[in-house]
């Protein structure tokens, strides 16, 4: 079967209900036929749920359906994005190690590395990823792990995976890890050219229609085991219930991306005709700077448009005001069109310069393209480009 048959077709064992659609399992803990089940599940002699802090069957079928489309060894689901990165690196470096971070990372992992860690010992270099060269100079013989987004938020910029996993080839010990939220694993597999762990916001494209939080983490077995433990005892489990919808969101997830990429791209070729923008950014526009590139790693160019207006903050601000149906919110990857301004919400703590330095200027705009007909959303960006001249 292909990929989008297998995400339709990946269930729950049926019970003896004989039900069509997959149930939802909302139970703590699983009971043994006899004690010596117990003693065998517990002993991981024999497989099993026990409790659904460590397994569920609606989060093993979604699982399941993350790592058949990465092609993951294993994985595991949190309750959050977030909840998936920090353990990502938690469940993994202990104090002394080191991360090389590519700079334009989401905010609360930028927070992690330059907040949290440095109390725990765990210290980090960014890395531009408009220099990538500067990669081999910032590998320290205690690091331990790459981070990295690819395309990144909201600059989409891109980072060549096949490159990067050559890095292994002298330094075999790093750990390179992807946070592929934004391009969903329908378009970019980053496991195919060696990253060893890939993480996820459900949230975004993977429920996609801005409903729960989730999280997910997938790729090489034996790092898989180590996080097991980890969340196995500090408990950011995915609830059965979130599991279970994301699931369920997954079997449309082709569908929807599909014409998430095609309106996008259309918005994106809209934009770059207009006189009101100064640059625009779609990974799949012969005119970004790496569209090779994006044409050989991404199956689309993903359902985020980035651009600039010609009339910094201010102008950004009244384009928002003069949207109808963009709602303004700083989510993403939903079934709703969504209008942020960067420099003045997602990315306002930064510095004027750290901000430019990842593609971020006062007249930024992302746009998440949502599933509404194509000519809606068009009317909608080239109205408020025009209302909001003066
Ligand atoms: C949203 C997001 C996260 C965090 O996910 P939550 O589900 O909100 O915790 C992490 N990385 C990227 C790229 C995101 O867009």
């Amino acid at each position: 079967m292909k990929e989008e048959s297998k995400l339709i077709r990946t269930q729950a064992k049926r019970s003896e209900n004989r039900e069509h659609a997959v149930p939802l399992y909302l139970t703590s803990s699983f009971i043994f036929d006899d004690a010596e089940q117990g003693r065998a599940v517990f002993a991981g002699e024999e497989e099993g749920n026990i409790y659904s802090r460590y397994s569920n069957p609606n989060t093993t079928e979604l699982i399941d359906k993350i790592c058949m489309m990465e092609g993951a060894e294993d994985g595991l689901v949190f309750s959050s994005g977030m909840a998936a990165v920090f353990a990502s690196f938690a469940a993994l470096l202990k104090s002394g190690d080191h991360v090389v971070a590519f700079r334009s990372i989401f905010g609360s992992t930028h927070q992690l590395l330059t907040t949290l860690f440095p109390r725990w010992g765990i210290t980090h270099t960014y890395v531009d990823a408009s220099k990538p060269e500067d990669l081999e100079k910032a590998i320290q013989p205690n690091t331990k792990m790459i981070f990295l987004e690819t395309p990144s938020n909201p600059g989409l910029e891109l980072v060549d995976l096949e490159w990067l996993c050559k890095i292994k080839e002298k330094h075999p010990q790093l750990i390179i890890s992807v946070d592929n939220c934004f391009a969903t694993p329908y378009l970019q597999k980053p496991i195919a050219y060696g990253v060893d762990l890939v993480s996820h916001s459900a949230t975004k494209y993977m429920d996609g229609q801005g409903r729960v939080l989730g999280g997910a983490v997938c790729g090489r077995a034996d790092l898989i085991k180590e996080m097991m433990f980890f969340i196995r005892h500090t408990g950011p489990a995915m609830s059965a219930f979130n599991a279970w919808l994301i699931s369920k969101s997954l079997e449309t997830l082709p569908v929807r991306m599909d014409r998430h990429c095609a309106s996008a791209l259309r918005v994106a070729q809209v934009l770059e005709e207009s006189q009101d923008v100064l640059e625009v950014r779609y990974p799949h526009l012969p005119s970004h700077p790496q569209y090779e590139l994006a044409k050989r790693q991404m199956k689309q160019g993903g359902g985020i448009v980035t651009f600039v207006i010609d009339g910094g903050v201010e102008r950004a601000q009244r384009f928002l005001d003069c949207l109808e149906m963009f709602l303004i919110t700083s989510n993403l990857g939903d079934s709703r069109s969504i209008a942020t301004h960067p420099a003045s919400t997602t990315h306002s703590k930064l510095g004027e310069e750290e901000r430019q330095n990842i593609g971020i200027y006062p007249g930024s705009i992302r746009l998440s393209i949502g599933l509404e007909n194509i000519d809606d959303i068009v009317e909608d960006v080239v109205r408020a480009l025009e209302k909001s001249r003066n």
